[in-house]
């Protein structure tokens, strides 16, 4: 009889997203008539820019030709859009050879704990990306959370005790917060002198418009403390698609051991790669015209962003978040707890996820999605305007 992995008992049931459901599909049984607005789900909204359709297209038509047909593809990505990364996105400073493509950035943020031991803490910013609480609780590590709270900007302090590995995500999810370059260096000193890794999330990296940096790596000295995982899912419409990349420096090593090494290892034995087609759309992203119609949809969703807020705002309501991130972080009126704020919101037809959800620190918040047009927004406005929410 196999004995089962112990760890997946540590995890928590996502209760969350089954919850929010289950509230939801009560509230519609109770009002039939009512459509929702779901501003719950971070996914994007926008369709796929025309050069990346293009690109995929013509990928797929070349595999109808013997003298173009392909078959596995590179573990580590192909190098067309290696180089383009380490063009546009590191200025060259970072080599393609440390660049890997990867099916996304969620899976990149687990898989990567299989090159450390069970036997580390790791720290993870609260509320954040469920994914890192849960990534490593089946790897059976331990866990401390770094608060980010409103009375310090949502910067997450540096731990009392010393951890091993750090999540950190800027802009993170929920919050929409970018460390500024004097938060981002106060965390990569703190992991050269305690001899720990980072782990930098730059998912939403491309919805910077503040001077926060856009890599860990315009840090000095993170070159030898940090992995970076960047996605082309919220940037570049990619979430079906599956396409991100992962930046392991030749630097970054533990006891001389290049963890860049550990990863080709790990990528040769169970990783078969992301495929051509996929690979050619994300390099479209890179050509001018594409950059062209990916800056036009960047800039829709952070007027998206900034238009929600305002509306908020004038409303009375105190909201984070939206500048550097498609995400509002709204602070709940007069510390209502965030589930029954969540369910007023609810009965307006509005969809939020309670912030509680993201973590302890996240309690008397709920997150707001952006990704809907100016119309549905404006809606929501409405309806939270409508009638009494509760008393600012
Ligand atoms: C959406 C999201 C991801 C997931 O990216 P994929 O590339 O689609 O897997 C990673 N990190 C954060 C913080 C996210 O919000």
């Amino acid at each position: 009889m196999p004995k089962l992995n112990p760890h997946f008992s540590a995890l928590k049931k996502s209760y969350l997203f089954q919850k929010i459901a289950e509230k939801t599909a009560a509230h519609q049984k109770k009002r039939p008539q009512n459509s929702l607005i779901n501003l719950g789900i971070g996914d994007i909204q926008k369709p796929l820019i025309p050069s990346c359709v293009e690109a995929m297209r013509e990928a797929a038509v070349s595999f109808a030709k013997t003298e173009t047909f392909q078959g596995y593809p590179p573990a580590e990505g192909y190098s067309f859009l290696r180089n383009q990364i380490a063009s546009f996105e590191y200025q060259k400073t970072i080599s393609p050879e440390e660049i890997f493509i990867t099916a996304g950035a969620k899976n990149s943020c687990v898989e990567i704990l299989q090159l450390f031991s069970s036997e580390n803490i790791v720290a993870v910013q609260d509320p954040s990306y469920p994914v890192y609480v849960n990534g490593s609780l089946f790897s059976g590590m331990d866990l401390v959370y770094q608060p980010c709270l409103e009375e310090n900007d949502f910067i997450p302090k540096l731990p009392e005790k010393p951890v091993d590995i750090i999540y950190l995500c800027s802009p993170n999810n929920p919050t929409g917060k970018a460390l500024d370059r004097k938060a981002l260096k106060t965390w990569v000193d703190y992991a050269v002198k305690q001899q720990s890794i980072i782990l930098f999330d730059g998912a939403y990296e491309g919805f910077i418009t503040s001077d926060a940096p856009h890599s860990i790596y315009s840090i000095p000295g993170a070159k030898k403390v940090a992995i970076e995982i960047r996605s082309f899912s919220k940037k570049g419409g990619f979430t079906n698609l599956r396409c991100g990349y992962t930046v392991i420096p030749n630097e970054c090593q533990i006891k001389g051991v290049s963890l860049i090494d550990l990863w080709r290892k790990r990528l040769h034995s169970s990783f078969g790669g992301v495929s051509y087609p996929i690979q050619k759309a994300a390099e479209a992203c890179y050509f001018p015209e594409g950059k062209k119609e990916l800056a036009l949809q960047m800039e829709a969703y952070q007027e998206q962003a900034a238009f929600l807020k305002q509306k908020l705002v004038a409303l009375g309501y105190t909201v984070f978040g939206g500048i550097d991130a498609p995400y509002l972080w709204w602070k709940t009126p007069q510390r209502i707890p965030s589930w029954d704020f969540f369910e007023q919101i609810l009965e307006k037809g509005v969809i939020t996820i309670p912030g509680e959800g993201f973590g302890p620190s996240g309690e008397g918040f709920v997150r707001l999605s952006t990704f809907a047009s100016i119309d549905k927004l404006q809606e929501a406005a409405s309806r939270i305007q409508k009638g009494s929410l509760c008393v600012i």
